[in-house]
């Protein structure tokens, strides 16, 4: 005789027709299903009327309590200001994008105002690329830290980023796995609580969430990265995080790279108080929101950027996981340029297509085992907006296996449009701040 609490079939016919589930049969379902007393093939149909049924607020917020209570979450009370007060902690989680480095440069621009960022980060799957898999590029550099080591790392140099922990919620693990194989990554609730439950369980006090929109984003349309950014924001003031959302276009990459060791360069350009204007733009909009977030309200860190502040923890953050910040990073052998097909103006540079093709020259992988190519990507020479020459080069395609070539191309045969002179049109890189 069973002696478990509920029965699966019961809380999947529940979600069929529409119903709500209660706390208890939540905290079962997570609790069961990280177990193994719930089989795969049931918690796919729940996954699946969950997305087509959806749930409340309350329903979210419990499944990401439940989700967190699975592992074990971190603690940074023990952090400590110069005067003996416990010390503030941002984060900052992005859902994804093409030339997406701005972690590599915001970490260490907001320790420099006295708050702690633990940054536990991912690596890549499919056309967007993980912060880890760009920072191992960095000769020598180690993602994987203790909890101890984190802490005196923290301690140290105010910011570090590594591989977040087998630890911190298990059940999503196995239920983003499951996800990822029953065509339900997409939704909303789902994203929204695998995301903040291990976030939550990270225990940042501040959380800016970057939730990118357009072709190389996970959310297509404004509307659906509203609601998933609405949903999080709820569940982060539901669990006494403060937490805000900034909406930001992801129709074209982010600076002029996407990759790995590329986009290590252009980070240490922005340390170094230049780098592209989008990608300077968005450290500081989101370190101004961390900071915020975290009591520190008269800070400034464009100049931080610009007077080398930054890099010194950027240096130092490097270092204490074993990198050396001032080798050369790793160069692709090969490489093949795409060229402007007319003169005009480039008023699109699709993030999707430029993103398909790092990922095919081998940037990126297709399976969790996979590994990347450091020095592969595309280098990008002109943005939105800028006139550009019939025959000048538009992009640079970086490889050490030049058979990628051919599909990477094919990835890139309307990547680019470009229209007569006069149509420029300028893209709106912040579209909207959510907060409750
Ligand atoms: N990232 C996550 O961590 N979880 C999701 O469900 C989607 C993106």
């Amino acid at each position: 005789m069973s002696t478990e609490n509920f029965d699966a079939v019961d809380i999947i016919g529940i979600k069929r027709d529409r119903g709500t589930l209660t706390p208890e049969q939540i905290d079962w379902t997570i609790d069961a299903y990280t177990r193994g007393a719930i089989a795969e093939e049931q918690m796919a149909a729940l996954n699946m009327a969950i997305l087509l049924n959806g749930m409340d607020r309350a329903e979210i917020s419990r499944w990401t309590t439940a989700m967190i209570n699975s592992g074990e979450r971190m603690d940074f009370s023990g952090l400590r200001t110069p005067d003996g007060a416990v010390k503030p902690t941002a984060d900052k989680h992005s859902t994804g994008g093409v030339g997406d480095k701005i972690t590599l440069p915001l970490a260490p621009l907001v320790a420099v105002f006295g708050v702690a960022v633990p940054q536990l980060s991912g690596r890549g799957l499919g056309h967007t690329g993980g912060t880890l898999d760009k920072l191992e590029s960095i000769p020598g550099w180690n993602a994987s830290l203790s909890n101890a080591a984190m802490m005196d790392q923290l301690s140290d140099c105010g910011a570090v980023i590594c591989a977040a922990g087998t630890g911190l919620a298990p059940a999503d693990k196995k239920l983003y796995a499951l996800r990822d194989v029953t065509g339900t990554v997409e939704a909303i609730p789902l994203i929204a609580s695998s995301i903040m439950s291990k976030k939550i369980a990270e225990g940042t006090g501040t959380l800016v969430l970057d939730v990118k929109v357009g072709s190389g984003a996970f959310m297509k349309n404004v509307q659906d990265a509203r609601e998933l950014a609405r949903t999080m924001v709820g569940l982060g003031s539901d669990a006494g995080v403060k937490t805000v959302a900034l909406l930001t276009n992801m129709a074209t990459p982010l600076g002029l790279t996407a990759g790995n060791a590329i986009e290590v360069q252009e980070s240490v350009d922005v340390l170094a108080g230049g780098g592209p204007a989008d990608v300077v733009d968005l450290t500081v909009k989101l370190a101004e929101e961390m900071l915020a977030g975290a009591g520190v309200h008269d800070a400034d860190p464009a100049a931080a950027l610009a007077d080398g502040r930054a890099m010194d923890v950027w240096r130092k953050m490097i270092s204490a996981q074993g990198g050396d910040p001032e080798a050369a990073l790793p160069v692709a052998r090969e490489s093949e340029t795409v060229y402007a097909q007319a003169d005009g103006v480039l008023t699109e540079l699709d993030a999707l297509s430029v993103g398909v093709a790092a990922w095919r020259l081998g940037a990126g992988r297709a399976r969790r085992q996979d590994d990347v190519q450091a020095g592969a990507g595309v280098r990008m020479h002109a943005k939105p907006g800028d006139v550009v020459r019939r025959g000048q080069p538009l992009m640079t395609l970086l490889t050490d296996t030049p058979e990628k070539f051919g599909r990477a191309l094919e990835a890139l045969e309307s990547a680019a449009t470009i229209s007569a002179e006069g149509s420029r049109s300028g893209q709106r890189l912040i579209l909207e701040r959510i907060a409750e």
